[in-house]
């Protein structure tokens, strides 16, 4: 975990942040627990530290993570658009966290490059978009952005986080477990010395647990066991496994903002299937999640064939295609990747 902050990237992190009167602070579209969990962490920490924060977003986030955004402070773009834009033109300094391409903002891409601001981006995705931005603190080896803004304010403390907020303590170990799948993804040495050292400052495991995965709707129990009973496709000559999900699917047990939440990952489970995707029908797109294992590149996948990206083994993007055809279409996208699959199946 040496070497996971920069100490030039700290100080100059650490001098943009003491020269703002007014710091923005926001994240990706359809925010999930790291997207939140970064957001508020960072915005409890520098509040704690005597500076003034607002916390935007583009879209509304699942019911389970409100528990991070204490007193409801948090603006959301596709309600407050007044509010959020008297934010940015107010602003002197914009940090985003956790997304590597400004299209993953929606609208909220133009407040950012139409602002005179200073711009810091944090993030742990593969090839971050850097040019919109004057600090990038970018390290795709640690397990979620909560995990790097963790180190990030380890680093601006001097090595130990005794003296951080509570709050914020809590939001970077709900990002980091929600990222990692409940420490199943992506987790390395560093991210269990995180949580030690989140433990030791005294935060609640078990209640934040229950919070975040023990906090769903019956009707996502239901949709869960429709997904797998009646919607999902197993390939196995691909070793891939998919889901596709309707408007009327949604409509039908209820459906509100987060409740696909891990869907994805369920395919993998199964013997021999190295690859899964969840198709979800939205307004005039179709939201596409990429889950792989066993080295298969879904970040690649996805920028070649769904308008997207991500990580090699959980990627996403968009189609813009009727439901209908979704699967014929990723079907036709597996067998032009054939090779590739197939040697993701050999190892
Ligand atoms: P999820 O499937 O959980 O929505 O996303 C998995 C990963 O892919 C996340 O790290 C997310 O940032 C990234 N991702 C999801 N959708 C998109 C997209 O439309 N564009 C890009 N660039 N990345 C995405
Ligand atoms: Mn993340």
């Amino acid at each position: 975990m040496k070497g996971y902050i920069k100490r030039k990237q700290a100080v100059e992190f650490r001098e943009a942040a003491e020269r703002a009167k007014l710091i923005v602070i926001l994240t990706h579209t359809n925010p999930d627990g790291d997207a939140i969990g970064s957001v508020t962490a960072l915005s409890s920490y520098l509040k704690s530290r005597g500076k003034a924060c607002k916390v935007v977003v583009p879209n509304p986030f699942p019911k389970n993570l409100a528990f991070m955004d204490k007193g409801r402070k948090i603006l959301i773009n596709s309600r407050q658009k007044e509010s959020v834009q008297a934010v940015f033109s107010e602003a002197d300094l914009i940090i985003a966290l956790d997304f590597n391409q400004l299209k993953r903002v929606d609208e909220v891409e133009a407040y950012i490059r139409n602002s005179s601001a200073a711009k810091i981006l944090a993030d742990h995705h593969p090839q971050p978009e850097t040019s919109a931005f004057d600090l990038v603190i970018s390290n795709t080896e640690v397990s979620s952005t909560s995990e790097l803004i963790f180190w990030l304010i380890r680093t601006l403390e001097g090595g130990n986080i005794r003296n951080i907020p509570a709050d914020c303590a809590q939001s970077l170990y709900v990002g980091m477990m929600t990222d990692t799948n409940n420490f199943a993804n992506s987790v390395a040495a560093g991210t269990f010395k995180m949580s030690y050292e989140l433990m030791e400052h005294g935060i609640d495991k078990e209640t934040l647990q229950l919070k975040v995965f023990g906090g769903f709707s019956e009707g996502r129990m239901r949709l869960l066991g429709h997904s797998l009973l009646n919607k999902m496709k197993i390939l196995n000559e691909f070793g891939a496994g998919y889901i596709i999900l309707t408007k009327e699917d949604l409509e039908n047990f209820g459906f509100s903002e987060g409740d696909t939440e891990g869907f994805v990952n369920m395919p993998l489970n199964i013997n021999g299937i190295t690859v899964s995707a969840l198709f979800t029908e939205k307004d005039g797109h179709i939201r596409v999640s990429l889950r792989s294992a066993n080295g298969f590149s879904v970040n690649k996948f996805s920028r070649k064939y769904f308008n997207g990206a991500g990580h090699e083994r959980a990627a996403g993007g968009k189609l813009f295609i009727p439901v209908g055809e979704v699967g014929a279409y990723f079907e036709k996208c597996l067998a032009l990747e054939q090779d590739s699959l197939s040697k993701a199946q050999d190892l």
